[in-house]
Parts: structure tokens; sequence; C-alpha cells
């Protein structure tokens, strides 16, 4: 059986980025269930690409799998546009509201003194994000299950 939407996929895998390992990971030795097309429970690009694929093992490489890096995404701030009590270095992240009042996360890329510079990219934007893994099992899901929109039974939800 292929994997398409209304199929109930049980799936693990490994996610490795270019020059930083893994990354992300189903839990040892733990598949992960899914209502294939639901989303929320596989990042977005691997769930699409499992579409037509069958049980087995599988290698998935995708060009910004995470989306293109958008220079345009990095701008300068200063000290005082951040909370007082707060540390401004490299690495943290800040929640800001952007030009349409929609939440952005940005990361702190660049602080001295008064001047700090931060990135609202995906921190994976621009990578080719390389997913291994197998697809253990896929069935059809059951009339319940679509219409609740998740698995039911052994590793999905019990109700
Ligand atoms: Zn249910």
């Amino acid at each position: 059986m292929k994997v398409a939407p209304n199929t109930v996929v049980s799936i693990e895998y490994v996610l490795r980025v270019e020059g930083e390992g893994i990354v992300d990971s189903t839990p040892e030795g733990e598949k992960v269930l899914l209502l294939y097309g639901e989303g929320h429970v596989l990042p977005p690009g691997l769930e699409d690409s499992l579409a037509g694929r069958e049980t087995g093992s599988f290698r998935i490489a995708l060009a910004d799998g995470a989306g293109a890096y958008d220079p345009k995404k990095v701008f300068a701030a200063k000290r005082e546009d951040f909370p007082d009590d707060a540390k401004v270095k490299v690495g943290d992240e800040f929640y800001f509201e952007d030009d349409n009042g929609e939440p952005v996360t940005a990361r702190i890329i660049f602080a001295d003194g008064d001047d700090v510079t931060l990135d609202a990219n995906l921190e994976l934007a621009g990578k080719t994000l390389e997913y291994e893994g197998i697809i253990h099992d896929v069935r059809e899901a059951t009339e319940e299950e679509i219409k609740h929109g998740h698995v039911h039974g052994e590793g999905g939800v019990e109700h």
C-alpha cells in the first residue's frame, strides 16, 4: 500500500543537516504514527515527500527544506529596544511583531554595546535537510479516524 491521504503511516526517521549532524529524530526505538495529509506530526517537507512511497527505508534530501535564506530578514536594532532586564547576547531569541503585526521570532547574531543585529530566518533556512528513515507500515485509515483527523488504537489516540 502506498502512502497517500487517508492512510495511517508508521515511521521513524533522523534528520541530518550539512555540517551539523543529526538535528532531529523520532525518539530512539519508537515509531511515529500519523494520519497522512493532516500535518502537525511530521515536518511538512518530509510529509509531502513521502507521498507514493511504500514500506521500507528511505532517504530524502530537501534543498532549502526549511525555506530559503532571506537576507532581508536580517535587521538591526538597538539595545534600548529590548527589555531592560534582558541579557542581550548572541544566540538568544526574541519575539517581535513585524510591520503587519505578525509575530516573528528573531535570533541575535551580533551584539556589541548599543548595536544589535537580529536574524528572523529559521535556523535551518537555506540548508539541505537530509531525512533518512523507515516506513514501517501503511494502512488504510478507518472512517472514524478520517472524521477525527487522527490515528486511533495503539500509538494513537485512545478514546
Ligand atoms: Zn478520535
